[in-house]
């Protein structure tokens, strides 16, 4: 089994300047593909190929005097780019997703290493450098595959270690109990509310950083084009940014593992477009990458112990069905909190109605993948009941 950890460095300043120039090398060989692939495409209608034309004219570039100075960097590091690239091209056919862009100088940097790649208690070491000074919390059980170095964009260095742990993944669970599966609904005041009842807020914090970033947001916006108030504007943007994403994470983390480990089955639905549509943009977005790596961490622990994560498509109306019944409303505007179905006299909170909906949509999905879902039983809420006021 893959496991991954991410571990903070601190580089003496040679070997930052060092990575520097090595993220500079990675940052070339991606945006010069990018540029080879679309002028070639633009003049001559040709598509390139960056896994295979472009990643061939490495070893030519590291030859010539001008890109000589390609050699410094990590071979594998540069080879990485040109297969990202692809990756991104990859993205943009089948996916539909956006041209891939140039990656920018004061972007976030990244580099990827497999060949020659070990850590230590306090170290790690990648090719071409002295060990890095590092911050292990838990030592590395199996086998070192790769370390991605990253800078971020306020300057701080870290390393993501992937490793063989040696041991087999829990085969998935065949039978599951229906008391144990448990179906979450993102809502628009909270960050999920799952079919127990239960509403996850938003940590105070998080709002708060919020505002904050929205501040900073603001104050950026209104600096110059080119000016250092600008520079150091963006610099406090991207801290802010930092500080959120770091209070969120660590607040996903736990979260996400109480969920697994409570639950044997967690149904998410994908993202409704259409629910987050009050939203400013911004909160959208951060609503929408919220959503996304909490989705994430739910897969990558379920998995890790056996256990499943459904995603339910999002054409299902969750919100607008009784989920007793099934009586599906011809509408349900956002602002109805509560609602009593026509049908069965039942009355429902919107969010925990769309949650138990999601839980029984993932409980077929589940059936019709072969699993054996037990009846519901024992003395946990069964889910059947309306939920109390
Ligand atoms: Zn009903």
């Amino acid at each position: 089994m893959l496991k991954a950890t991410k571990i903070r460095l601190y580089p003496t300043r040679e070997q930052a300047e060092f990575l520097n120039r090595q993220f500079g090398a990675v940052r070339f060989a991606f945006n010069t593909g990018l540029r080879i692939i679309s002028h070639r495409y633009k003049r001559h209608g040709q598509s390139l190929s960056a896994k295979h034309e472009i990643k061939k004219l490495l070893p030519i570039a590291k030859k010539s005097r001008k890109y000589g100075w390609l050699k410094e960097a990590d071979s594998v590091a540069l080879a990485q780019a040109c297969i990202n690239l692809d990756k991104a091209f990859q993205r943009f056919f089948k996916e539909k997703k956006g041209y891939p862009r140039f990656k920018r100088k004061r972007g976030k940097q990244s580099s990827y290493h497999c060949m020659s790649v070990k850590v230590g208690d306090d170290w790690i070491k990648v090719p071409k450098l002295e060990p890095i000074k590092a911050k292990v919390y838990r030592p590395v059980e199996g086998k070192l595959k790769s370390i991605t170095l990253t800078r971020t964009v306020t300057g701080k260095h870290y390393a993501s270690l992937l490793y063989e742990t040696g041991q087999p993944a829990p085969a998935p669970l065949k039978d599951v109990d229906a008391a144990s599966v448990v179906g979450l609904d993102m809502g628009l005041s909270h960050l999920a509310i799952d079919s127990n009842g239960r509403k996850i807020a938003n940590p105070r914090f998080l709002k708060k950083g919020q505002k904050n970033l929205k501040r900073k947001q603001q104050a950026l916006s209104r600096k110059k084009k080119v000016s250092a108030n600008r520079a150091k504007a963006r610099l406090r943007l991207a801290k802010a940014h930092e500080r959120v994403a770091h209070a969120r994470n660590d607040f996903q983390r736990k979260l996400s593992r109480q969920i697994v480990d409570d639950n044997q089955a967690v149904i998410v639905e994908t993202l409704k477009a259409k629910n987050l549509m009050k939203n400013a943009r911004l909160a959208k977005h951060i609503g929408d990458v919220s959503w996304h790596a909490l989705t994430a961490k739910l897969a990558y622990k379920a998995k890790e112990q056996g256990k499943h994560l459904v995603k339910i498509d999002q054409w299902f109306a969750s919100s607008k069905t009784c989920h007793y019944c099934q009586h599906k409303m011809d509408a349900m505007p956002l602002n109805v909190r509560w609602w009593d179905c026509p049908a069965c006299q039942r009355r429902h909170d919107r969010d925990i109605n769309a949650a138990l909906n999601i839980k029984h949509q993932g409980i077929l999905k589940l059936k019709a993948e072969g699993l054996s879902v037990s009846a519901h039983r024992g003395s946990r809420k069964s889910g059947r009941s309306p939920v109390a006021a």
